[in-house]
Parts: C-alpha cells; sequence; structure tokens
C-alpha cells in the first residue's frame, strides 16, 4: 500500500487521532471537574475501553490469519512459527498471557456469536462480559439451532446491562430457558454445563509447592471452584481483623506495632498457617498405613524450656520454643523422648483444653491477655501456663487465652504466667519485674 492510500486509510487515521486527543490531555486536567462530571466521563472512557479492544481483536484475527496463510505455504519460515500472541506481546507490554487470551476471545467472537462483536464496538459491553457470552454460547447443547442461538446471544447482551458478571455467568448457565419448552430441559442443560466445568477444573487441578531453603516454602495450586470458596471462606474467618497488634513498650507504655504483618495477604497467609496446623491429621484417610500426623519429637528439657532445638517426625528443624507451641495448641502430637527409647506419648486427647474449659476461659480472659493488646476471645488459642501442665491437666487454671502472635512470643521468649488472687491471667513480661495484666477485657 503507498503512503498516500495509507493516509485515507480509516484506521490509521482514527488511531492516530486518538492518540493525538489523549496526549494534549495531561491527566493533572481531571482535577477541574465536578464529580458528577467525572463520573460521567469515567463510564465513557470505560466504553471507550471496550471500543478500543474490540479494535485490537479485529486486528489480532488479522495478524492471525496472515500467520495462519504464511503456515499453510511450504513449511515454516524463519519467524513465523511465533504465535500471534507472541507477537502483540513482544511489540508492546510484553504480556504473552494477555494478549494469547486477546487472539482466543478475538477467535471465539467470531465464530460463536453474531452481536457481541457490534456491542463491544460500539462501547455496550466490557470484554469481560464478551468474553463470558462469547463462551457461553460455545456451551450451547449441539442440538440448538442458529435461530435459537441468536435468541440466547440477544437475552444474555440485554441481561449483561443489568446484571453483575457474577450474575451473568449464572444466568449463562441457563440460558437455554429461552427456547427450551420445560423447566427440566433447562435444569438438564445447565447440570450438563457444570458437570463438565467441573471435570475441567478436576483436570486443572494442581498444587506444587517448594523449598526456598530460607526456611520458607512456596507454592501455587488450582482448585475446582467449590474448594476454592470452602478455602477462601475459612481463611477469611481465621483472618485476624485489621487491627494494631503487637507487644507493650515497657518504656512508653504504647504498643508496638510488630504483630504478623497486617497487609490482606500476610493475614491470609498466617490464616493459612493456622489452617494447617489445625487439620484433623488423625483423622485424615491414611496413605497406605503412612500416618498423615505429623509429630514434634522433643526433650523432656525442651519442653520445660530448655533451648535444644527440637525436631517434626518428617526430619523439619524447630526452635525449642516452636516446639513448645506445637506442643501447647492441639493437633500437633509432641512425643517426648526423654533420653529412653521409648517416647512418652502426651498426644492423648484429653491433655488439651476442651471445648467446655476453652468457653470457661474465654468467659474468664475475653480474649488474648498479653497487656495492651486487643484481639478479643474469637482470634486466641488457649496456653499452658505449666508447660508440665502440657501432659497433665486441663484445668483452666493452667490456661490463658493468647492471639496466636503472643502466643508465638511467649514461648519463644518463654514469658512467666500465673492468675493472681482475683483471677486474673497476669504476666511478668521479658525485661520487666513486675506483674501486668490486660485491663481491656477486665478493668
Ligand atoms: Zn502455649
Ligand atoms: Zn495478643
Amino acid at each position: 500500500m503507498s503512503v498516500a492510500a495509507l493516509d485515507t486509510h480509516p484506521v490509521p487515521a482514527c488511531v492516530r487521532s486518538a492518540r493525538e486527543g489523549f496526549s494534549a490531555v495531561p491527566t493533572t486536567a481531571w482535577d477541574g471537574l465536578e464529580t458528577g462530571e467525572v463520573r460521567r466521563l469515567i463510564g465513557e472512557l470505560s466504553r471507550l475501553e471496550s471500543q478500543v479492544a474490540a479494535h485490537k481483536m479485529a486486528a489480532a484475527r488479522v495478524l492471525e490469519k496472515a500467520r495462519k496463510a504464511a503456515n499453510a505455504g511450504d513449511g515454516p519460515r524463519p519467524g513465523t512459527g511465533t504465535s500471534t500472541g507472541a507477537t502483540i506481546s513482544f511489540d508492546f507490554g510484553g504480556d504473552r498471557g494477555s494478549a494469547d487470551a486477546l487472539v482466543n476471545t478475538a477467535q471465539r467472537i467470531e465464530e460463536q456469536t453474531t452481536l457481541i462483536e457490534n456491542a463491544l464496538a460500539a462501547g455496550v459491553i466490557t470484554t469481560k462480559q464478551a468474553d463470558l457470552i462469547s463462551r457461553a454460547l460455545a456451551k450451547l447443547p449441539d442440538d440448538v439451532t442458529a435461530e435459537q442461538r441468536e435468541r440466547c446471544e440477544e437475552t444474555l447482551l440485554k441481561d449483561a446491562q443489568k446484571l453483575t458478571l457474577k450474575d451473568l455467568r449464572r444466568r449463562a448457565a441457563r440460558i437455554t430457558e429461552t427456547y427450551r419448552k420445560t423447566t427440566d430441559e433447562v435444569d438438564a442443560d445447565e447440570d450438563e454445563i457444570l458437570r463438565r466445568r467441573e471435570e475441567e477444573a478436576r483436570k486443572k487441578t494442581s498444587f506444587s509447592m517448594w523449598d526456598n531453603n530460607d526456611g520458607t516454602v512456596t507454592g501455587r495450586f488450582t482448585l475446582p471452584e467449590a474448594q476454592g470458596a470452602m478455602l477462601k471462606t475459612a481463611l477469611d474467618a481465621l483472618a485476624a481483623p485489621h487491627q494494631k497488634v503487637g507487644t507493650v513498650n515497657a518504656a512508653t507504655g504504647e504498643m508496638d506495632e510488630v504483630g504478623f504483618g497486617q497487609s490482606y495477604p500476610q493475614r491470609l497467609g498466617h490464616a493459612f498457617a493456622t489452617l494447617v496446623e489445625h487439620l484433623p491429621a488423625d483423622s485424615l484417610p491414611s496413605n497406605g498405613g503412612v500416618s498423615a500426623v505429623v509429630t514434634v519429637n522433643l526433650d523432656l528439657d525442651t519442653l520445660m524450656g530448655g533451648i535444644k532445638a527440637a525436631g517434626l517426625s518428617d526430619g523439619t528443624r524447630i526452635s525449642a520454643g516452636e516446639a513448645r507451641r506445637l506442643a501447647c495448641s492441639a493437633q500437633i502430637v509432641p512425643m517426648v523422648l526423654n533420653g529412653k527409647p521409648l517416647p512418652l506419648d502426651l498426644g492423648s486427647a484429653n491433655r488439651y483444653f476442651n471445648r467446655s474449659s476453652r468457653r470457661a476461659m474465654e468467659k474468664r480472659d475475653g480474649g488474648c491477655t498479653t497487656p495492651g493488646c486487643d484481639r478479643d476471645a474469637r482470634w486466641t488459642e488457649a496456653h499452658h501456663l505449666n508447660p508440665y501442665a502440657i501432659s497433665k491437666t486441663t484445668d483452666i487454671r493452667d490456661g490463658a487465652l493468647l492471639c496466636p502472635f503472643h502466643h508465638h512470643r511467649a514461648h519463644e521468649q518463654g514469658w512467666i504466667g500465673r492468675i493472681n488472687h482475683d483471677g486474673h491471667v497476669e504476666w511478668k513480661l521479658p525485661g520487666s519485674d513486675t506483674w501486668q495484666r490486660n485491663t481491656r477485657w477486665r478493668p
């Protein structure tokens, strides 16, 4: 194409004028506008985004067709092996995943839909809605006629205007009701869609975890959405609320803001660690006789406050304080080796505080008993004040509630605690000679 022809072709002219229009306005220009107008304009920009996306898809299709045509020639030539997604991401942004998704969606929209492309190009729907509707249409039963198919598309397009993306997806699963005669048939169609989706999800399910060799492991997983929802619910329930947590500074009386990290991902991470510690490992199916239970192996000395490191049954080494903390909370079975060949098994269930003693402690302590801590009872663990009591008793006079952070601290630093004559839990914190208690719950 000659330079003159390029000048008159509508696409380069349109792209150039859009770029020039935006380049001429600095982002600081938004400051002078009224909020009502800003809101309207954000909507307009979102519609513009859809329009741009429609054109990017059209462009991606042109490139993809050119690539296929080139490959269909006499064998692969240099450069032609590269995918269209790779080419697009190479030219700008380097995001191969998004570029591949763009090419796929563009093709699916062309193959499966008739109205979506124009709706996107007119800025009526978003790319996500377009993607979702095209996927739903691709999953219609084989017996669907062209006319029925179009009615489904029309309906989804209309529904997209008023539904959230999540609701639109639910709607899409029952879209055959636009042409089926009975609800039973629609139920059957939806069930088939869900069944296939679950089957696909099971195929994609995976878990991997690797050792960072710095005391942490990192992992990634893909779960079916049902199990994902279960995990999310459990983590959200366990994640402590966003509050200040730390230890009172003896000099200032203020709380040092330390704690376990306060961002949402960090709190979810600690919730995940708590979840893992509380797995009912002894009721899990055993793997061909191999126990799912990790035990903590430690010396009686370590249990009583010594500093000799301990080990988990798989060989992982842990500090003395961490071993005591794990032995203190439920679920992890401590094996006290005590220098004898036969471990003294402390794993019996009745050494832990049971439900009623736990409730009694909640009533007595109200929350974490660390001076200044504001975690209420829901976010606490029951700690044994007397380490030897771990092996012997579930008497609440040996117990005190601590939030997970302070429970770690208590074992790490060997806090000394007692119940005073008023029935309050008191602590002699490291570096202090006085007994202190948390007055937040019981002034
Ligand atoms: Zn403890
Ligand atoms: Zn606390």
